[in-house]
């Protein structure tokens, strides 16, 4: 029989809440992890087309809890360098880890989101504490210093000391919390789907930032990408409906043929871009993780990276609270989560804001600017190996 009474309840069991829970495992505390989607969708996740450009962090973190072994040789690709266009222009602005401490290593590694989240799921199920609720939702939630109750959808009550916020950049749970966001729909959609091309990607990722459209080819295992375009949502949802040769014809030439001819290996998937930022990350008897927290705009590859290491932020500093016998959910340590993880989140997500605007802006002015931001940062290696080393570190 389930226990009501927990020391902490997770809502969501995305990647962000399963992490957190994981990262408990040997406190000693009692976990609830409630999460709407059946235990199936959890066990064996949908693949949803989203391929992560893990940092070497975010590899360390999933080896330590216990998540990497879980995932196969061919769901794993080197993320050797990443090349930046602008317009029609051939110049390339690289990042790479010549220079870094990495010495030749890659820049970052690609997995894709089902591949980790069924990982960290595997990682997670039977966890000693753990009561990992699946297929029944939160519908209510109450927080304050005394503790935290959330009512599910099937009438019964948890209470504990600590309620953690799991559940995508669109929270409901923020909201009952009383906390407000920053919410940005941008009005434009991602197509994300898996290309075979002709020519090798010699593991380098492309960004290409082109007049009235952004294109990205990520390198997968083999001469395999993810091919990544954003428009507006009505032209989105048109090339989604295309069937697969036209659509391979459509990316070639969106392409400029630059990998050859492509042949798409699987559907497309659609997600309408909207960015959120929270503006708090912890209240009395709560905090937010993950999208939850901060939702980044997936152009800088940081939305997961940075779920993950707050959430492990925030497990380390209950545990260690735990383990000396104080209370988990005190003031002090949710403002010390809070500030340490809106120092971490705050300038990659003005940086991508930033970027944006700057490389989507269609007048000649802004077509002008990131030209020569382009060529500047070309000239100064100091500022790119930055950008390397904060691509690979968050
Ligand atoms: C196209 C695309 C590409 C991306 N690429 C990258 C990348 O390269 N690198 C990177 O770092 N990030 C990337 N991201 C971002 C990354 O996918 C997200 O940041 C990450 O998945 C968020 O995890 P989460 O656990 O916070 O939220 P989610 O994955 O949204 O999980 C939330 C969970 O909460 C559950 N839930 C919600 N409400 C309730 C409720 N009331 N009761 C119970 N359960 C509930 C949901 O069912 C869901 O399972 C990308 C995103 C997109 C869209």
């Amino acid at each position: 029989m389930c226990m009501t009474a927990y020391d902490v309840i997770v809502v969501g069991g995305g990647p962000a809440g399963l992490g957190f829970a994981r990262a408990l495992a040997g406190s000693g505390l009692r976990l609830a992890v409630v999460e709407r989607s059946p235990r199936a969708a959890l066990a064996d996740p949908a693949d949803d087309g989203r391929e992560i450009a893990l940092t070497h962090h975010s590899v360390a973190t999933l080896r330590k809890l216990g998540a990497w072994d879980a995932l196969h040789a061919d769901e794993i690709a080197p993320l050797r360098a990443a090349h930046v266009f602008n317009g029609g222009s051939p110049f390339a602005l690289s990042f790479d880890t010549a220079g870094s401490k990495a010495g030749a290593g890659p820049l970052g590694t690609m997995v894709p989101n089902h591949a980790i989240r069924r990982a960290l799921f595997a990682a997670t199920e039977g966890q000693d504490g753990l009561d990992l609720m699946t297929g029944v939702g939160v519908t209510g939630a109450r927080a304050n210093r005394a503790g935290a109750s959330v009512t599910l959808d099937d009438g019964r009550v948890l209470t504990a000391r600590l309620l953690v916020a799991a559940d995508s950049r669109f929270s409901a749970i923020r909201d009952q919390l009383g906390i407000a966001a920053r919410i940005n729909r941008i009005g434009k959609s991602m197509m994300v789907c898996r290309v075979m091309h002709e020519a090798d990607h010699d593991g380098i990722a492309t960004e290409w930032f082109d007049h009235g459209q952004t294109i990205a080819m990520l390198p997968l295992s083999g001469r395999r990408s993810s091919a990544v375009l954003t428009l507006p949502c009505a032209e989105i949802d048109r090339l989604a409906a295309l069937d697969a040769d036209a659509l391979g014809a459509e990316l070639t030439r969106r392409f400029s043929g630059r990998l050859g001819a492509m042949r798409v290996l699987d559907r497309a998937h659609v997600y309408p871009l909207a960015t959120t930022w929270s503006h708090h990350f912890a209240a009395d008897g709560a905090a937010l993780i993950g999208d939850a927290a901060v939702g980044m705009h997936p152009v800088t590859a940081h939305g997961f990276n940075l779920g993950l290491a707050g959430a492990t932020r925030l497990a380390d500093l209950i545990a260690a609270a735990a383990a000396k016998r104080r209370d988990i959910a005190s003031p002090l340590l949710l403002r010390r989560y809070e500030t340490a993880h809106r120092l971490q989140c705050r300038p990659l997500y003005d940086a991508t804001a930033m970027i944006v605007g700057l490389y989507t802006a269609e007048s000649p002015a802004a077509r002008a600017a990131r030209h020569v931001t382009l060529r500047a940062a070309a000239r100064l290696p100091f500022l790119r190996q930055s950008v390397s080393r904060l691509l690979m570190q968050s």
